[in-house]
């Protein structure tokens, strides 16, 4: 998730930053409404033909996520602008980041799965209304 997190150039031992390949400065996730009706699910799946995209969702919230690297990040996975980076780069540290842990709760690749994961969703609501 593009995210929130820091890639530092300069440490003091031990840093976990540095051996890691700044998870957190690939890929960009960009938050949107969760799809309410067909038009949005097949406006979603569309976005799934693409090899770049992803769709996931965390704490319910639904996030377009699309493959890529800051440009930012030099060829050994440093920060080249540590000292003005953004707000969001600076918002969260290692342990809380996706070195430790997926930041989402759910990902889905191709219309396929997201597919299979809205059929079984309306199968539990399907359950839950039967039960009421
Ligand atoms: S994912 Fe975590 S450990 Fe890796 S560079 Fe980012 S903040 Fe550091
Ligand atoms: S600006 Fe620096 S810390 Fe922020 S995503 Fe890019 S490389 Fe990572």
């Amino acid at each position: 998730m593009k995210k929130n997190l820091t890639r530092k150039k300069t440490h003091t031992k031990p840093n976990p930053c540095l051996k890691c390949p700044a998870l957190c400065c690939h890929d960009l996730a960009t938050p949107f409404d969760r799809p309410r009706d067909q038009e949005d699910i097949d406006d979603v799946m569309w976005q799934l033909h693409y090899d770049s995209v992803s769709i996931a969702i965390r704490n319910q919230r639904w996030y377009q996520v699309v493959k890529g690297r800051c440009i930012y990040l030099d060829k050994k996975n440093m920060c080249t602008i540590y000292e003005r980076r953004s707000e969001k780069c600076r918002q969260h540290n290692p342990p809380d980041c996706e070195k430790y842990y997926p930041w989402y709760d759910l990902i889905f690749h191709t219309p396929e799965e997201l597919g299979e994961h809205l059929a079984r969703e309306k199968e539990k609501r399907n359950k839950r209304r039967r039960k009421a």
